[in-house]
């Protein structure tokens, strides 16, 4: 009960990206890259395990961002014709490759990633894929140039990936798709089953986030827009709710998204966001046990995983390790007040 977790990216080492940014270069080149992102995971498992994160993840270690990841193993995207396009409905610029040719998935992308992080852990293992309809966000398209359609044809590939993730070890694969709160009519016209597609057939967990974005400037721009209550929630959850998706992860602390909007989930577990990423104070475990408090009011503990807004990959390292110790902390503490055995 109360079983914490973090949405998925940690801060990398110096030695291996440079900190503190997204979209980070590499530090080392070839086969030391290879061995340093493996050091890299290591060292993420054993800070999570150590701060009492029941399900861990690989901190997105081996890869340079969330979306172009996942793309660096599929046809049809064309890697050096780099446009820049505002993503995220223009809230911030960004590079991105473009679609050039029908969309085919070359080999497994993440597969010996989810190995080694399975070889070296007992803790439940999540592992994390952009969404479809962020993956379409975060492109330029010069072939389908129909937004609906690339997310089937992506949603049909993510599906090959994330069975043979499943195979491979994860307990839970998450779809992130922070698109979800942007565009919320094509989340109901097509987001949904889009995912559904992605997910299909899994036997595992199945689980997708959706947030307010990285603790960027530019978001914290954008937040400052959405008024005295954040009320995108309000049109997905109910479709989330009747969805096949298993866990919805969401953010809470800091927020002003009404937490009586939990209660549209139904009776979907829910990943709930108790750390701000968006700050760089590291959370005491009262804190974090007030969160939790806050949030029981909404959703029963049995199904309720204490865990971060967002990813922490553009924190400073030890703000993430401090802020990932005090979830752990947090949630020690209200399964103490609930009685519950440890
Ligand atoms: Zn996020």
């Amino acid at each position: 009960m109360l079983r914490t977790t973090i949405v998925g990216s940690l801060p990398k080492p110096a030695w291996l990206a440079a900190p503190e940014r997204l979209w980070a270069p590499w530090r080392l080149e070839g086969a030391e890259l290879a061995g340093g992102q493996r050091d890299a995971v290591l060292a993420a498992l054993k800070m999570q395990e150590a701060a009492g994160i029941d399900v861990v993840t690989d901190g997105e270690q081996s890869r340079q961002h969330f979306v172009h990841g996942f793309l660096a193993a599929i046809d049809g995207i064309d890697f050096g014709k780099r446009v820049t396009i505002g993503i995220r409905a223009d809230r911030y610029k960004a590079e991105v490759p473009t679609v050039t040719a029908p969309i085919q998935r070359r080999r497994a992308v993440h597969v010996d990633e989810v190995r080694w992080a399975r070889a070296h852990t007992r803790h439940g293992l999540k592992f994390t894929l952009p969404g479809p309809m962020t993956i379409v966000d975060t492109l330029a398209d010069e072939h389908y140039r129909d937004r609906r359609q690339l997310a089937f044809e992506f949603a049909r590939v993510l599906n090959e990936e994330a069975r043979e993730l499943e195979t491979a070890g994860a307990d839970v694969v998450q779809f992130d798709e922070p698109a979800f709160n942007v565009y919320m009519d094509d989340v109901r016209d097509w987001g949904i089953a889009a995912l559904e597609r992605a997910a299909d057939g899994l036997r595992c967990t199945t689980a997708v986030h959706i947030c307010y974005g990285y603790g960027i400037r530019a978001n914290i721009e954008w937040k400052q827009t959405l008024g005295a209550q954040w009320r995108q929630y309000e049109s997905t959850f109910p479709l989330l709710a009747t969805s096949r998706i298993g866990q919805v992860s969401v953010e809470c602390a800091n927020s002003r998204v009404p937490l009586e909007l939990l209660g549209l989930l139904g009776g979907k577990d829910v990943q709930a966001g108790v750390i701000d990423v968006a700050s760089e104070r590291v959370e005491t475990a009262e804190d974090v046990a007030a969160w939790i408090r806050r949030v029981l009011e909404h959703v029963p503990a049995e199904r309720l995983l204490p865990s971060t807004n967002c990813g922490m990959v553009p924190l400073p390292r030890a703000v993430a390790l401090g802020k990932i110790q005090a979830l752990g902390a947090g949630a020690r503490l209200v399964r103490r007040e609930l009685g519950v055995r440890e």
